[in-house]
């Protein structure tokens, strides 16, 4: 018998319609647990309760709210491990990076804690004599969070913090395929002192309760992050509501790599961000983009460290890439393999199923060469361990390619040329920009976003958070 695990509504335990299983990537003979589906009615319920929550938790004192997170964030570092195996048991990114993501979640919430108390406003002179202005930031309401498999602690983490730390109210609806990190966040939430109905987790498909969650009147945001068609759908849903909305989505990230790059530190950063984490990144760098000069040493030196990687299951010492996280990914991604071929890429390494002891997604990480810009393998978001080579003449060209997409979530560079990293930092078409470090792994203190089709709505961590999770209030007096 697997453990049965139910949704958190108004601060009570509460079965759904019905429990499906949350099977393992790696091993699909084990079942992490039964998680339950919650119907449209307790979707409802859990806005209703967000809500009645809504007026006490939002003029509650910052203290209060400080304490909770921190003692959140505490126990998550104390079961980094645990959390973090549970998370690869789920995703499917290795142990290793499993402990890493449940470590970010932690000092998150550790992070969040502190900003309870920096929350600042701001007291200007009013043109009119004898008045004052005082402007100030208050919590918006009730916030729908809706978070994607790849990431399944951290990035309900960075939604589920600020949201709190500003005295907002949270409903929250994770990824269908692994609620099990969610589930274990939320149970660590509702022992951390924070009042029954500010915080909400319902389970189950984004059709059956994403949707409603979405247009429910009741909620007054939406913290989206996800695949760019459902976030347009979301943003089109909203705008009809007059919500606030905040869209983290897809990306097609560029690794440029020029002529005067260390060919050695070039490598390690492509292969870290275009496969670690089976490529199931958003800022996993899927076109690398080499300057003629550099390319033959380049491809080859490529070529020789993916034949050392070690696909396997995601909980065994030595594996650096574990299994794609469902079927249905495992075949977009071979796929796009042989979409890739058919346009007249060449496949240097990879791009097939692997058979392993054990029944699970596994895939030998795929390179194409001598592909082009305008090739559906470069435009389109793959989302798995599957990367692309554009061969450029030079860094403008380069350049022009790397903001050649209708993404722009994260760009690297690898150079040592100041002057060109210079550059392309200030006119990279990106959110994120890194010289000489992967596209993929950034600090949880500082703001994350895109641009273009990547992104929409204010960013997400650090202090910016605030501009999502607040409304600014400006407030006149004569004394
Ligand atoms: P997805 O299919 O768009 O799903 C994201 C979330 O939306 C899931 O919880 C999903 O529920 C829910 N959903 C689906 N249909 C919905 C609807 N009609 N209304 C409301 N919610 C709905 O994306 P995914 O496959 O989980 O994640 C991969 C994508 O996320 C990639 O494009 C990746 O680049 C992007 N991503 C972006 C960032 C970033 O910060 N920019 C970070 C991580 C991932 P179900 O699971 O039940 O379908």
């Amino acid at each position: 018998m697997t453990q049965k695990h139910d949704n958190l509504i108004g601060g009570q335990w509460l079965a759904g319609s019905n429990y499906t299983p949350n099977l393992n990537p790696s091993n699909l003979g084990d079942v992490i647990g039964e998680y339950t589906q919650a119907s449209a009615e307790q979707l409802d319920a859990a806005v209703q309760a967000a809500r009645a929550a809504f007026p006490a938790w939002s003029t509650s004192g910052i203290q209060a709210r400080a304490d909770a997170l921190d003692k959140i964030g505490t126990e998550i570092l104390a079961r980094r491990e645990e959390l973090g195996t549970l998370l690869s048991r789920e995703e499917g990114k290795t142990r290793p990076e499993g402990i890493g993501e449940a470590t970010r979640a932690g000092n998150i919430f550790k992070f969040f804690a502190g900003e309870c108390l920096r929350l600042t406003g701001e007291v200007v002179p009013s043109v009119r004599p004898g008045i004052g202005v005082e402007i100030t930031r208050e919590p918006v309401g009730v916030v729908g969070i809706i978070t994607p498999w790849n990431f399944p602690i951290a990035i309900p983490a960075w939604k589920i913090a600020p949201a709190l730390a500003y005295g907002n109210c949270v409903v929250m609806k994770p990824a269908d395929l692994v609620p099990g990190c969610a589930w274990a966040l939320a149970e660590i939430i509702s022992r951390s002192g924070i009042p029954a109905g500010v915080f909400n987790l319902v389970m189950g498909r984004g059709s059956v309760i994403g949707d409603p969650l979405v247009n429910h009147p009741g909620v007054d945001a939406i913290s989206f992050t996800g695949s760019q068609g459902v976030g347009a759908r979301i943003a089109q849903q909203c705008a009809v509501t007059l919500k606030k909305i905040q869209l983290e989505m897809g990306g097609k990230n560029p690794q440029v790599i020029l002529d005067d790059a260390d060919v050695a530190q070039a490598v390690e950063l492509s292969v870290q961000s275009a496969f670690f984490s089976t490529g199931q990144r958003c800022t996993a760098s899927s076109r690398l983009i080499v300057t003629e000069g550099i390319y033959p040493k380049f491809v080859e030196a490529m070529k020789v460290r993916m034949a050392g990687l070690k696909v396997g299951d995601a909980l065994a010492a030595g594996t650096d890439i574990g299994p794609v996280s469902s079927l249905s990914q495992l075949e977009q991604d071979l796929s796009y393999v042989d979409i890739g071929q058919a346009e007249g890429a060449v496949l240097l390494a990879g791009g097939e199923r692997l058979k392993l002891p054990t029944d699970g997604f596994f895939m030998a990480p795929a390179l194409l060469t001598d592909t082009t810009a305008g090739m559906r393998i470069n435009r389109e978001e793959v989302f798995g361990p599957v990367a692309s080579i554009i061969r450029v003449k030079g860094y403008e060209e380069a350049l022009f390619e790397a903001n050649n997409t209708p993404f722009g979530l994260a760009a690297g560079i690898a150079t040592t040329s100041l002057k060109h990293a210079t550059h392309f930092k200030r006119h990279s078409q990106a959110g994120m920009v890194m010289v000489n470090l992967p596209t993929a792994g950034v600090d949880y203190h500082v703001p994350f976003g895109g641009r273009k089709g990547s992104s929409y709505g204010s960013r997400e961590q650090g202090r910016y958070a605030q501009e999502f999770f607040t409304i600014v209030k400006t407030a006149y007096t004569l004394p």
